[in-house]
């Protein structure tokens, strides 16, 4: 929850960041107006000199102090992202976990993936050395949300630090904490210059940054908030990535593991109270092993919880206003024919909301069409995989995707029109950091983690070096009809073959 106040005496306005479980204040941070952004962007334009001047084992030796000092305050982290978010604290520990992984990853293979690469210089151009390296763009800004408030910013921000640029964080209105925490601890390990910088505020913020004349968005969050930033950094012609929604399926397969695919479902689709872009939202099950697999999710349902004690499985929800959203999706599937084999309308309590199991829900409903983001997942029968294919890929969004079958899952995972797919484990690839993560369709496009994460933030720079004169000169006006008719026959004879 966040609430503002507005100074009448002209001095900063600021917020309030709460703790969704009790409505705790937590903090109080600015809220950054364009001028303040634009300052932050300036002083970032002297750092990015310096950082990318300091060159890839430099970067690599503070990224990895960095790393160090957030793996030993690791319990400092996770007790912030729990105050702001209302996450248990082991949720908060794995996702700490994972994004110490991505950033000890980015910092050790920055210079093998960006450095410079030899390339064929071809028949035609036999005398060039060709090479191409990947230059920092300069300064990134990046937009995060509440969700993952460390693991999915850090997607973006080590890369691009890796990558050589400096960067401008506008975390979520309700992880500002979190936020400054992590520029905090950055600068005890890169003290000399403002490297990663916070600016904190409301989406009015984010946009001041869109407009800066950054070399590069970088924003993760709702689709909605994705188009209006693109719509913003078209004025400048300023380059997105976008990390949007998702509306995740899995498939489960005849032969699968019916106790492991229901055991994840139930933690893809209640973890972190359902808050998860990559969350299972949607599941289709060979009629085969419906009934069992259903009977399994049941049981397994009706042993989580979500609460704020530390007996509970997930906590309350972050952002109030999603509540709503929730209730809508489970009353609409229920009032067009879906049944609530667990929870149901009763389950959307004052802060949180109980798990949620639907079945029978028309494909055409919100349930099954609309980011729920909340505990909640629906159930269909299949007759058989071809239909789950068909019905998974029915959808506007294509972030990730989880596979459970022996036989078929690489077939299955490939046909999944889905930036990533798991097969017999859920979310198996947002741990692994040598994995690109991102979007098809309205979830977005561009890439975070893996080589071309790094890519993502660096431009391509290809040089061609003469190594010796050509014996005929073909990109000069001294070109002579003899070197036409030459040139003619030996691309006839390189090509002209059928
Ligand atoms: P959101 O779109 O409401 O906000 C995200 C960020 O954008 C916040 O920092 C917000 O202040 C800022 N913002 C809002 N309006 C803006 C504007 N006009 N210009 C610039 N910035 C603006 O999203 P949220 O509620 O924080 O996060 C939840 C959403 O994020 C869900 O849809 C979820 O699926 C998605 N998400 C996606 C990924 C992914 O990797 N694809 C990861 C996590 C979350």
């Amino acid at each position: 929850m966040t609430t503002m106040q507005r100074q009448r005496d002209g001095s900063e306005e600021t917020f309030d960041s709460r703790d969704p479980a009790t409505d705790d204040v937590v903090g109080t941070y600015p809220v950054h107006t364009t001028e303040d952004v634009a300052e932050s962007v300036e002083r970032a334009r002297r750092a990015a000199d310096w950082w990318s001047a300091l060159g890839y084992q430099q970067r690599a030796e503070r990224l990895r102090l960095w790393k160090g000092i957030v793996t030993r305050r690791l319990d400092q982290l996770c007790e912030i992202v729990h105050a702001e978010t209302g996450k248990p604290h082991s949720d908060a520990q794995l996702e700490i976990t994972l994004a110490i992984e991505h950033l000890a990853w980015a910092a050790k293979n920055a210079k093998k993936i960006l450095g410079a690469h030899r390339r064929p210089a071809g028949n035609l151009m036999a005398n060039q050395a060709a090479s191409v390296e990947h230059h920092p763009l300069g300064v990134v800004g990046v937009i995060g949300p509440w969700n993952y408030p460390v693991y999915t910013p850090l997607g973006s921000i080590t890369y691009a630090l890796a990558a050589g640029n400096a960067v401008v964080f506008k975390p979520s209105e309700f992880t500002p904490g979190v936020g400054k925490w992590l520029v905090d601890t950055f600068a005890e390990a890169v003290p000399e210059y403002p490297v990663l910088q916070l600016v904190t505020g409301y989406g009015d913020t984010g946009a001041a940054l869109t407009r800066s004349g950054v070399d590069k968005i970088a924003f993760t969050g709702s689709t909605e908030t994705g188009k209006k930033i693109m719509a913003t950094a078209a004025e400048n012609l300023t380059p997105v990535v976008i990390e949007a929604g998702g509306k995740d399926a899995m498939l489960v397969d005849a032969d699968a593991d019916l106790e492991a695919a229901a055991d994840a479902t139930v933690w893809g689709a209640c973890s972190n109270a359902g808050q998860t872009c990559i969350g299972v939202e949607r599941v289709y099950v060979h009629e085969r092993v419906y009934d069992d697999f259903v009977s399994r999710v049941v049981d397994k349902s009706n042993g989580v919880r979500g609460g704020s004690d530390s007996d509970a499985e997930y906590g309350p929800m972050t952002m109030r206003s999603q509540l709503d959203v929730i209730r809508g999706h489970i009353s609409d599937a229920l009032a067009r024919g879906g049944r609530a084999v667990v929870g149901g309308r009763d389950a959307v309590q004052e802060r949180e909301v109980q798990p949620t199991v639907l079945v029978d829900v028309p494909e055409d409903s919100a349930a099954v069409q609309e980011e729920t983001f909340g505990p909640t997942v629906t159930i269909a029968r299949v007759p058989d995989m071809d239909e789950g294919v068909r019905r998974a890929n029915n959808s506007r969004y294509g972030l990730g995707s989880t596979v459970f079958a022996k036989r078929r899952g690489m077939e299955l995972a490939r046909r999944l029109r889905t930036g990533q797919t798991a097969i017999n484990a859920p979310l198996s690839f947002a741990g692994i950091a040598s994995l690109p993560f991102g979007g098809v369709g309205d979830s977005g496009f561009g890439r975070i983690h893996g080589p071309e994460g790094l890519r993502e933030f660096s431009r391509p720079k290809a040089i061609a070096r003469q190594r010796f004169p050509m014996p005929v000169a073909l990109t000069s006006f001294a070109r002579s009809e003899k070197t036409d008719t030459l040139l003619a026959k030996f691309i006839t004879i390189l090509h002209g073959n059928r």
